[in-house]
């Protein structure tokens, strides 16, 4: 037990974490660009947060949150999504009273009781924005671009983004009627967690994963939330839709696409990879703010599992980034040499470092690869001879002689062109 970690938990390693760090600077510089500033909101909030923003009747709350008492006596969750907490810090510091759109994002660690699987932990990570204060589809559109700039940069392939819109409190009641009115006499084939749904949250039973409840919705054809639209709503969509075009972005309508959580309003979208499922979720959510408390506010935000966007990039999100000076000692005369050159290396501004075991240049070698070095500085008894140093490059497998004293200010200048 004592070495071993709880499950559904990992350890990501400092050669893992650089990959960690080059997403989060892309994040942070793509998000600046829209506008958006990081909040940091508490790992843990009282339970009865969740309960109402995220909804009784979702997965969520009902099977999946990390609860206790605190000593306090106070009832205590893990967050399991950013949204909420997000919502009660734009309530609770009164960020409604300055002006334009509160446009804010996060990046960071949530909890959630789930069964572990590949790309699905306990302990997992969320990148997400939220805007607050604005109605305007013209909103709806930019934070979808936004969510698509993001996989966009990141270069991963076969995405799709999945369009909706799930109603409003005049249009959506009536749908639910509609809805369970067609699904009640077939209610004994669907699942038995749909069959609960169905007097509780019937829009769910419509992204059911199991075989056999898509089977039946197939054949009994229930009425679609488009159809049931009212003229706002419509109106709604259609502008959003005008803007996604303006932007140069395509999607795919899927009329089915209701999303898990209970405080959607009007747009929703997922962006989905053949593989990875929902790589991206997102929505409106114009009653939230009132919700947990706040005035009355429109918002719109998305979340994307940080795990399930490593899986989705493939290959490249393990292919580390190359940068630093490794210094290599072939001939133990050049120790001094070798000290000097680390301090002018890191005067440079350059990540260095070298090897104090006495290593072989073999090993000295395979142990700068390992360190994710750019370049390797050999120093032996040559390069001594020539008041010079060896410079390979790790990436593109050449190396040259240089001068000891311009060493370190040409590996900065090749790094820095790039
Ligand atoms: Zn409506
Ligand atoms: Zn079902």
């Amino acid at each position: 037990m004592l070495t071993q970690r709880p499950r559904g938990t990992v350890d990501i390693l400092p050669g893992e974490v650089r990959v960690w760090h080059r997403f989060e600077h892309l994040v942070r510089q793509l998000f600046s660009r829209y506008g958006y500033e990081e909040i940091r909101t508490p790992m843990f909030e009282h339970t009865e947060l969740f309960a109402r923003g995220v909804g009784e009747t979702t997965d969520i709350v009902e099977k999946e949150m990390y609860t206790f008492q605190d000593r306090g006596g106070r009832s205590i969750t893990l967050r399991p999504e950013g949204t909420a907490g997000v919502v009660r810090a734009y309530v609770e510091n009164k960020l409604y009273g300055e002006p334009g759109v509160a446009k804010l994002y996060y990046v960071g660690p949530m909890f959630r009781y789930e069964k572990p699987q590949h790309g699905r932990q306990r302990q997992f990570h969320q990148v997400g924005v939220e805007a607050l204060g604005s109605d305007d589809p013209a909103l709806d559109a930019e934070v979808i671009a936004l969510s698509w700039r993001l996989l966009e940069a990141l270069d991963v392939q076969d995405i799709t983004i999945e369009l909706n819109s799930v109603g409003c409190s005049e249009c959506r009641p009536v749908y639910r009627e509609q809805l369970i009115a067609a699904l009640r006499p077939v209610a004994d084939r669907l699942c038995k967690d749909c069959q609960q749904r169905l007097g509780r949250n019937p829009l769910r039973v419509l992204d059911c994963k199991q075989a056999s409840c898509r089977a039946v919705l197939d054949e009994v054809r229930p009425p679609l939330l488009p159809d049931a639209w009212c003229d706002a709503c419509r109106t709604h969509h259609d502008e959003v839709r005008s803007h996604l075009r303006a932007l140069g972005l395509s999607w795919q309508d899927n009329p089915r696409l209701v999303r898990g959580l209970d405080y959607y309003t009007r747009t929703t979208w997922e962006i989905t990879h053949p593989q990875h499922s929902t790589v991206i979720g997102g929505g409106r959510y114009n009653r939230l703010v009132a919700e947990v408390g706040g005035p009355e506010t429109p918002g719109i935000g998305f979340a994307g599992g940080v795990e399930r966007i490593f899986a989705a990039m493939g290959d490249q999100s393990e292919m580390p980034l190359r940068d630093g000076v490794f210094v290599a000692i072939a001939d133990s005369a050049a120790a001094l040499i070798a000290t000097r050159l680390l301090e002018q290396l890191r005067g440079a501004g350059l990540r260095a470092d070298r090897d104090y075991q006495g290593r072989s240049l073999k090993s000295q070698l395979r142990q700068a690869d390992r360190w994710g070095a750019r370049f390797a500085a050999i120093l032996g008894e040559a390069e001594l001879a020539q008041e010079a140093v060896t410079v390979r490059d790790l990436t593109e497998g050449t190396q040259t002689l240089v001068p000891l004293d311009q060493a370190a200010e040409i590996m900065r200048e090749r790094m820095t062109r790039e």
